[in-house]
């Protein structure tokens, strides 16, 4: 059989978390809210009224367009797209076509075998449309109900070229856009919620070629999982179908979650003519160099880019730079909790991966939750490393900081839990655990050595952890000898 290779294109409508719409001053979130809540006269559509575009919405997409190194455009424009759907009440989207707010683009993705420049082909500011609902009731039978409140919640449009050649790597590509939407703080990136969507284009060729063959789209896929399955289920169907000998349609498939299929949805035809012309009521948008250098001063420095000064700076494997740029107020933590320790920041990353974030995944909660501060954590390291705590009474201090929000320092004088390295007290109870473990002390004369290890466990026991014990190993021996 020939070797196929696929080719992915991701076309990602992605929510910008501004608190008002994009034309209008309606709440831009209804997650929360019923249908119709957040609706105005101006996101509906009536007559006589102007939009207003929202500052917040151009300076996200700038950002946005930085980061993805796009070509951000001193004068951009915005088009009204015609078409008739019960969910848009205008009877046009306000969109942006040949003049959009950037150009060009690219963003890295990170492969095993290095990184992959996935070019942007598109990248532009549009207002979202209503959602249509159908409802099936014995007594009226079908019908369909509209809300408007996605009505111009404010959304970038972007796509990309057909760079991507796997399931895996279109996954790997969402991962990467989800986790820099985040750390540029322009949307909150939630597929589950609808504030990123993804649909893709999916071909194959034969591996070498160079041709763009006939596509299928896929839409409907609202998880990072779905776009996974959904695309290696068509790449295999296409294959099949080409090494039966037939061709490929253009047509528009729909994923099913639950059944873990794809249905056709229509033939796509060739493509609509939305009459596309230049919005009349609203200015064209015009970034002068004091606002397009204001918007740009607020660009942090990039996953990537600190990933690489972690490795570089602070000497911390690969695995750990990763883990710890998965989130920005994670590694804005890490570098504040390095700083205030002041020692190795392989101790401090393994504190973090170990314990901090095992507490942050058990709670269902990211970075930004934390009540535990840099400095709480650098001082509960030092308490160990000085050997006022041992290490598991370290370890069980960070939920106790977490959820109480006291220093480790008062918790554990508050609690009691400093070390018993005093051998008298640490004598006192291995006496009495020799005391009642006859047998045990019996067969330990006998040869059996290795029941020292259940010995200094007893001890450990009865003084709650907090017998050091290396102490108590050496008193132990002494005593049984
Ligand atoms: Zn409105």
């Amino acid at each position: 059989m020939p070797e196929y290779e696929a080719v992915i294109g991701l076309e990602t409508h992605i929510q910008l978390n501004t608190t008002t719409k994009i034309f209008c001053a309606c709440k831009a979130d209804s997650w929360d809210d019923g249908p119709n809540t957040n609706i105005c006269p101006v996101c509906t559509g009536m007559p006589g009224v102007l939009p207003v575009l929202n500052k917040a919405a151009v300076e996200k997409a700038v950002l946005l367009a930085a980061a993805m190194h796009a070509d951000i455009q001193n004068l951009s424009f915005f088009d009204r797209k015609n078409y008739f759907y019960p969910d848009l009440p205008k009877g046009y989207q306000i969109s942006q076509y040949d003049r959009s707010i950037a150009r060009g683009g690219f963003m890295y993705l990170p492969l095993p075998e290095g990184a992959r420049q996935v070019r942007i082909h598109k990248l532009h500011l549009e207002e979202d449309a209503g959602k249509t609902k159908n409802e099936f009731t014995s007594a009226s039978g079908r019908r369909r109900l509209i809300d408007f409140n996605r009505c111009g919640v404010p959304l970038i449009e972007m796509v990309t070229g057909p760079d991507i050649h796997t399931a895996d790597e279109a996954a790997a590509y969402l991962i990467r856009l989800r986790q820099l939407l985040r750390w540029l703080g322009v949307s909150e990136a939630d597929m589950e919620k609808g504030h990123l969507r993804a649909d893709a284009n999916v071909s194959i060729r034969l591996k070498g070629s160079t041709v763009l063959n006939t596509k299928t789209e896929i839409k409907n896929v609202n998880s990072i999982e779905a776009v996974r399955s959904a695309i290696e289920k068509e790449i295999e169907r296409q294959i099949r179908e080409v090494e039966a000998g037939h061709s490929i349609k253009p047509w528009t498939l729909s994923w099913d979650d639950e059944t873990q299929t794809l249905s056709k949805m229509r033939s796509k035809e060739t493509e609509a003519d939305y009459r596309y012309f230049r919005e009349p009521d609203l200015l064209p948008v015009r970034l002068d160099d004091a606002w397009r250098a204001q918007i740009l001063a607020t660009l942090p420095e990039l996953p990537l880019e600190r990933r690489a000064r972690f490795v570089q700076d602070y000497g911390l494997p690969a695995y750990d730079a990763e883990i710890l740029t998965g989130e920005r107020a994670l590694s804005d933590y890490f570098e504040a909790a390095v700083k205030a320790y002041g020692g190795d920041p392989k101790t401090v990353s393994n504190w973090m991966m170990n314990d901090v974030l095992r507490m942050l995944n058990d709670r269902g909660l990211t970075a930004t939750a934390l009540n535990m501060t840099p400095a709480h954590l650098a001082e509960a390291i030092r308490l160990v490393d000085d050997k006022v705590i041992n290490t598991s009474t370290g370890k069980a201090l960070v939920p106790k900081v977490q959820d109480s929000g006291k220093s480790p320092k008062a918790i554990v004088e508050a609690e009691g839990l400093a070390k018993v390295s005093d051998e008298d007290a640490i004598r006192a109870i291995a006496l009495q655990v020799l005391d009642a473990s006859p047998a045990e002390v019996a067969s330990y004369k006998a040869g059996k050595t290795t029941l020292m290890g259940w010995f200094v466990g007893q001890v450990m026991r009865q003084s709650r952890g907090k017998a050091d014990p290396q102490t108590t190993r050496t008193l132990l021996e002494q005593l049984l000898q």
